[in-house]
């Protein structure tokens, strides 16, 4: 078994985290990637660069988000006391603003000047379109023909945002095709476009890059918790992992504190034994994306097309961090169904007053199991990755 303390140094130089992760790319792409690590690597030192970071999540994001108690939902529960961490409140509303602002500054200060990103249900989408407008610079996003169809809300909001959205129209027409179509691009325009991906995947450096533009997450949850409760750790910490970015940026600064227990809650939509995007619990190792992580996959290794209600955790790999965690056993991943996610949707609805998106609601439906493992001083924090405004069609359909 791998040591878990060694998170805070992980990955290592080639980008590995225990055996996961690495990067597997053309050839055209190994320089471009380590110009990307140097240049992050460097901003991440630098105090210019951490000020305009900062200044722009207080300022446009709406940093510190707040931690809330949520009183009703404790009850309710009978466990421990449940604190959530309001994600839903960035601008945008969901946690994937922090990192495309991070990914745009890196990208300006390497003189980039061209933008392009994948994105399934549309929230990465409209988070890096979002960016680009306050910065004025050319984004293109590619999306899959079938998404198009399904997020038409979305589409919209990039275009007002000045996007230029290109349908993705190979295999599944999905996310998986989605990001091959940027993949190209990139390959074809490399010299003066920035790739900007929207969770922890993808080759070295991207999903350590991803989760570092994250962890200002966790570290809020350790000040506002020693604040409300005179401690800065919690017993246990609950998230959602699509790939897995919200989930990392919470846990990372607690990992190395093993009396803080962390549970990631996957997609396992129609239930384990149908269509489903439990990608820890049943994947394989495999190649996606330019990196080694647990994958969905067929007898022939053929990657798998995932289900789930939420369009944002529809994706058959995982962060490769997470398949160390995994691994390793610092981290527990359980599984949610579609209809236990409608569940987890009204309970926080009724018994707070937040509505979480629906890839939240995952995360709600995974803690409504657990408190009950829980003692009354215990502390927990759930991480409210989004707000639910996106998914109230695909809500309202699933409760008639
Ligand atoms: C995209 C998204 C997720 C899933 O992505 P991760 O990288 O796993 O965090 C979760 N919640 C919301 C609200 C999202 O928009």
């Amino acid at each position: 078994m791998s040591e878990p303390t060694l998170t805070a140094v992980l990955p290592d130089e080639r980008g590995y985290f225990g055996e996961f992760g690495g990067s597997f790319v053309p050839e055209i792409l190994v320089p471009a990637l380590e110009e990307l690590n140097e240049a992050f690597l460097t901003a991440k030192q630098d105090p210019a660069f951490q000020a305009c970071y900062h200044g722009l999540l207080r300022d446009y994001v709406g940093r510190p988000t707040a931690l809330t108690y949520a009183e009703r939902l404790t009850e309710r529960l009978g466990g421990g006391r449940i604190y959530l961490k309001r994600e839903d409140l960035c601008h945008t509303g969901a946690h994937k603003i922090n990192n495309a602002i991070g990914q745009i500054l890196l990208a300006r200060r390497m003189g980039k000047t061209r933008i392009i990103a994948e994105t399934g249900a549309g929230q990465h989408g409209v988070a890096t379109a979002t960016v680009c407008a306050r910065f004025g610079m050319e984004c293109i996003v590619y999306m899959g023909a079938e998404d198009i169809e399904r997020q038409q809300l979305n589409v919209h909001r990039m275009r007002l945002l000045g996007a230029d959205v290109r349908p993705a129209t190979s295999g599944s027409q999905t996310l998986k095709d989605a990001t091959n179509e940027a993949i190209r691009d990139w390959v074809t325009n490399v010299r003066d476009t920035f790739y900007i991906i929207g969770s922890v995947v993808g080759p070295h450096p991207y999903p350590a890059m991803v989760r570092d533009f994250h962890t200002i997450i966790g570290e809020e949850v350790k000040t506002q918790l020693h604040e409300k409760e005179g401690r800065t750790d919690p017993d246990m910490l609950i998230a959602c992992v699509g790939g897995g970015s919200n989930a990392i940026g919470m846990f990372h600064p607690f990992l190395r504190n093993t009396s803080v227990r962390c549970v990631g809650v996957e997609a396992s939509g129609e239930g384990l034994d149908g269509r489903h995007a439990a990608t820890l619990t049943l994947g394989k190792p495999g190649i996606l994306h330019g990196a080694l992580s647990y994958l969905l996959q067929d007898e022939e290794g053929q990657v798998s097309l995932a289900h789930s209600i939420s369009a944002g955790l529809d994706y058959p790999g995982v962060g490769p961090e997470h398949a160390w965690l995994k691994q390793s056993g610092r981290v527990d991943y359980v599984s949610a169904t579609d209809q236990e996610a409608m569940e987890g949707v009204q309970l926080l609805s009724e018994t707070e007053g937040i509505i979480p998106a629906l890839e939240t609601a995952h995360a709600v439906a995974g803690l409504a199991r657990l408190a009950g493992e829980t003692d009354p001083d215990d502390l927990i924090v759930l991480n409210c990755s989004g707000r639910g405004d996106k998914d109230m069609q695909t809500i309202a359909e699933a409760l008639s």
